[in-house]
């Protein structure tokens, strides 16, 4: 789990310095928006696993962090989309208008 946190977290430092200068990365954006989403699920899910019965409770924050984390998968592109943006550059398919 903290190695895939650590994947995530060192792919968006990439992005965040492809912005700072002033480069182009639209793929690379796509990729770590859908990379820490999908893996905030599954590292969420794992957690909720350990504590059993009841991480699925209200008694414990780790249901509202997996409930969170499943959101980041479907607001701000959901992760279909953020793989049609990824797959399109890697086909060189045009950018849509
Ligand atoms: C809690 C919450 C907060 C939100 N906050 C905001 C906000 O502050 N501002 C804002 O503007 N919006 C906000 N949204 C809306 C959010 O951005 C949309 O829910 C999201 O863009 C998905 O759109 P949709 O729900 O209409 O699903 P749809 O677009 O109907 O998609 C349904 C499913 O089909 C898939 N799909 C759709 N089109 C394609 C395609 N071309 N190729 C492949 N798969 C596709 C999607 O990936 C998804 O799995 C929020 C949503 C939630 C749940």
């Amino acid at each position: 789990m903290a190695t895939e946190i650590e994947a995530a977290r060192q792919l968006m430092y990439f992005v965040c310095d492809e912005i700072d200068q002033k480069r182009r990365c639209d793929k690379e954006a796509a990729m770590v928006k859908f990379f820490a989403s999908e893996m905030a699920e599954r590292v969420t899910s794992e957690a909720l696993q350990i504590f059993g019965g009841a991480g699925y409770t209200t008694l414990h924050a780790v249901e509202r962090y997996w409930r969170d984390a499943r959101l980041t998968k479907i607001f701000e592109g959901t992760s279909e989309i953020q793989q049609r943006i990824i797959s399109d550059h890697l086909l060189g398919k045009p950018k849509a208008a």
